[in-house]
């Protein structure tokens, strides 16, 4: 399973001099790249140990839902609406942010888009993007091993929730203490959110969600709490998950047959265009995570516009040459042409 990546087929929309402040972000990024030398450790696996209070709180989060789902045709539609732009606004903290800008440098953003992503980033209550970012090369440069937290090859339930309910087997843990994680302490933003990640998650991700449309347009607590807070939380993260679960096991593999991810239209939709998998982990540089630009493809839509705006600039693209010399020489034979 190898994802060969070639740095030197990165192009640059846009650029300009760096100020010594942006030196650590600017790092080429090659902890993301899949590393072939790993072995995992022959012998038996470590057991698994469950972790009681996440399945817990994860059961109670899905009830919850399950409840949120049963309210909705007691709702006003407003309530509808404002939900599905705190599920938007979340899903884009963590696809704009913790992902294409924090886990890749795919792009770069200033303060004021750093600071929106952050907050949308702890309404998400994914892990701060410091955590998020980490378990994310960690998962790029050991894909599908021991040392992947969310390892696809343990099966749908594992690599979608299920990493979320055991300990973290070592390997995760000691591959994550190696990586260079400098970029990400040198920010400020991502720092601060870090140290006060409890407090932001209680305001943004339950609080808000839930006392404006109580306060605005008169709808019940119960029915913000369980709906724009509680079930919108919920699907958020299973279609998050499901880049890591179903995006590793169902669809083509145009761009590298031999690595397990792959293009799934479906998770595109669900997860703001974090689906085209298989061109994602073969160019994790990439701002798009696919070569059909806004196509599906929300985050991306959202990149260009802030790029528009002045508030994010050189987003990395990869040559329309080197993807078609790359899915000649391992693609499956299933590229569409857009
Ligand atoms: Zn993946
Ligand atoms: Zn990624």
């Amino acid at each position: 399973m190898t994802s060969r990546v070639t740095q030197a087929s990165v192009t640059t929309i846009q650029q300009k001099p760096l100020a010594p402040k942006e030196v650590a972000a600017d790092r080429v990024m090659t902890d993301d790249i899949f590393d072939e030398s790993y072995r995992e450790k022959e012998g038996p696996k470590p057991p698994m140990k469950i972790v009681w209070r996440n399945v817990i709180a994860m059961s109670l989060l899905h009830i919850g839902a399950l409840y949120g789902l049963i309210l909705i045709p007691s709702a006003s539609f407003s309530t509808w609406v404002w939900s599905m732009f705190c599920s938007y606004f979340s899903a884009l903290g963590v696809t704009a942010g913790a992902h294409r800008l924090w886990s890749h440098r795919a792009y770069k953003a200033k303060l004021p888009l750093r600071i929106l992503l952050v907050l949308a980033n702890s309404m998400s209550f994914q892990n701060d993007v410091y955590e998020w970012a980490r378990d994310h090369r960690v998962h790029h440069k050991y894909s599908e091993t021991d040392a992947d937290p969310h390892n696809a090859s343990r099966g749908f339930f594992f690599s979608h929730i299920g990493w979320l309910l055991v300990r973290k087997h070592p390997d995760v843990i000691e591959k994550g203490r190696k990586l260079d994680l400098s970029d990400l302490k040198a920010d400020k933003i991502v720092m601060f959110q870090r140290r006060f990640y409890k407090p932001s998650v209680l305001l943004m991700c339950f609080i808000m969600p839930t006392v404006v449309p109580w306060y605005f347009w008169g709808e019940s607590l119960k029915n913000a709490f369980y709906i724009s807070s509680i079930l919108r939380y919920a699907s958020t993260l299973n279609l998050t998950w499901l880049v890591n679960s179903a995006a590793h096991m169902y669809g083509n593999r145009p761009y590298d047959k031999s690595i397990n991810p792959r293009e799934n239209l479906l998770v595109a939709f669900g997860a703001c265009g974090e689906g085209f998998h298989n061109y994602h982990h073969t160019f994790p540089y990439d701002y798009s995570t696919s070569e059909f630009g806004w196509q599906i493809n929300l985050t991306t839509f959202f990149i260009d516009s802030m790029c528009f705006l002045g508030l994010a600039t050189s987003c990395r693209k990869v040559s329309k040459e080197v993807i078609l010399a790359r899915r000649l020489r391992t693609g499956d034979g299933s590229h569409r042409s857009g």
